[in-house]
């Protein structure tokens, strides 16, 4: 790709501002990525990614780094988390590919970060900083300009807000007041399937649903591991913009009222748990909460969602490739790509976050709605789970 000598900056190096960054590169641009980490930690556990968001790595050259570190299960079953009982059954694997052309895969989240990270760290056209808060940001008509902490301060064409739930960047797009805890708190836990006893080892996505809770059981690390996340109600008492503080299974197993035995056999087996109390933000209203100017949000920054239709990680990819879109049409000046960039992109993003928060409804019914969705699931079998709005969709 010819240099177009466009330079951006990319504040946060999570999943969001490496696929932006390496989408902008790869299009010619000058990326340098801005992240206050001084090291990444392999910290969070894992990650679901439907063929909407892999369809994006493969579009980044990623399809073969990608197949390397993923799992590809078979199968999505869903099943009572009281009685173990299977609800309903959506099969992957080659349905999937034939169907939207791109597979389904789980893998740690550590494991998708670095395959960004490597292929960013290898191009040409891009440059990580690590170690460094951005903090202080103006724009005005040409320019954003900002310092960090080396005192230098730095002007570029456009800077992308990829600093997650949590985002400062967000203020200069979007006044508003900060994220809110949902009142759920995830567990997670992830350890090698050889630590398991055999009837405990899994190679397919689960989904226990009871009154209150619902736990995801699935394969990574090419199946070798297996994640385990639990959601219940609940505030905690962690630090907001914590990701990790660990947590017995005893304290796990206390928030989920009527357990099945098989489950509860299932997340005592699994070693050690971190908790991580989930803050979101109502869906976006608008295309102006997602650019402004010289600025543009992708992922968690401009619209965190709840884990319930697993798309954090897609909708980010998704966010990434279409701002990169946007800026590479012929003769679209910075400020027009990022306004193309926050219409096309909201609705899809609010209606999946919107969607996150339905899931969640549906997942923890209790009493006679939990007896209407189980009917409803064993009626439409896998359109209930399928949804090709979602996954058919080409960013
Ligand atoms: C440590 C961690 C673990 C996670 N674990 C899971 C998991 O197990 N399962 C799951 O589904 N999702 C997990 N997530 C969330 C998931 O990765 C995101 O929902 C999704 O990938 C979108 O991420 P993002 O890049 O928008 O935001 P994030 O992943 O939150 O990345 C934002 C980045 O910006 C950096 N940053 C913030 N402010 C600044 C600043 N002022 N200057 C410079 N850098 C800044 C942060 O350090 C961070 O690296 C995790 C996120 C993190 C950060």
């Amino acid at each position: 790709m010819p240099d177009t000598g466009r330079s951006i900056a990319v504040v946060g190096a999570g999943v969001a501002g490496l696929a932006t960054a390496l989408a902008c590169a790869r299009a010619g641009h000058r990326v340098q990525v801005f992240e206050q980490a001084r090291a990444f930690a392999p910290i969070g556990a894992g990650i679901q990614l439907g063929p909407n968001a892999t369809r994006v790595l493969h579009g980044l050259g990623l399809e073969s780094a990608l197949r390397a570190v993923a799992a590809f299960p078979l199968e999505l079953q869903v099943r009572s988390g009281t009685d173990a009982r299977l609800l309903g059954v959506l099969p992957l694997g080659e349905r999937t590919l034939a169907r939207y052309g791109a597979p389904y895969a789980t893998l740690a989240r550590a494991d998708l970060h670095q395959v960004l990270l490597t292929a960013l760290q290898t191009h040409a056209n891009a440059s990580l900083h690590l170690d460094t808060r951005v903090d202080t940001v103006h724009q005005d008509g040409s320019a954003v300009q900002f310092s960090a902490p080396d005192g230098l301060v730095r002007r570029v064409e456009l800077m992308v807000g990829a600093d997650g739930v949590w985002s400062r960047l967000r203020s200069l797009v979007a006044p508003d007041t900060p994220p809110t805890a949902t009142g759920h708190i995830a567990y997670r836990a992830m350890l090698p399937q050889a630590e398991l006893p055999a009837h405990l080892r899994s190679g397919v996505i689960t989904a226990w649903l009871g009154p209150r809770f619902h736990a995801v059981t699935y394969p990574v690390r090419s199946g070798a591991w297996l994640n385990a996340v639990v959601v219940v109600h609940g505030h905690g008492d962690m630090a907001p913009d914590s990701w990790s503080q660990a947590a017995s299974a005893d304290a796990v197993i206390a928030g989920m009222p009527g357990l099945s035995p098989v489950l509860q056999e299932q997340l005592l087996a699994m070693g050690s748990w971190q908790s991580w109390t989930l803050f979101d933000r109502p869906p976006l209203h608008q295309a102006a909460t997602m650019g402004s100017g010289r600025v543009a949000l992708v992922g968690d920054a401009a619209h965190p969602m709840r884990p319930y239709l697993a798309q954090g990680a897609g909708m980010a990819l998704e966010d990434s490739c279409c701002l990169a879109r946007e800026l590479a049409r012929p003769a679209a000046s910075v400020t027009s790509a990022v306004q193309a960039y926050a219409h096309a992109r909201w609705r899809r993003n609010a209606r999946v976050q919107a969607r996150a928060v339905r899931n969640g409804l549906w997942f923890h019914s209790t009493g006679l709605q939990a007896g209407v969705r189980d009917l409803g699931m064993r009626l439409l079998g896998t359109r209930a789970i399928d949804l090709p709005w979602l996954y058919g969709f080409q960013a």
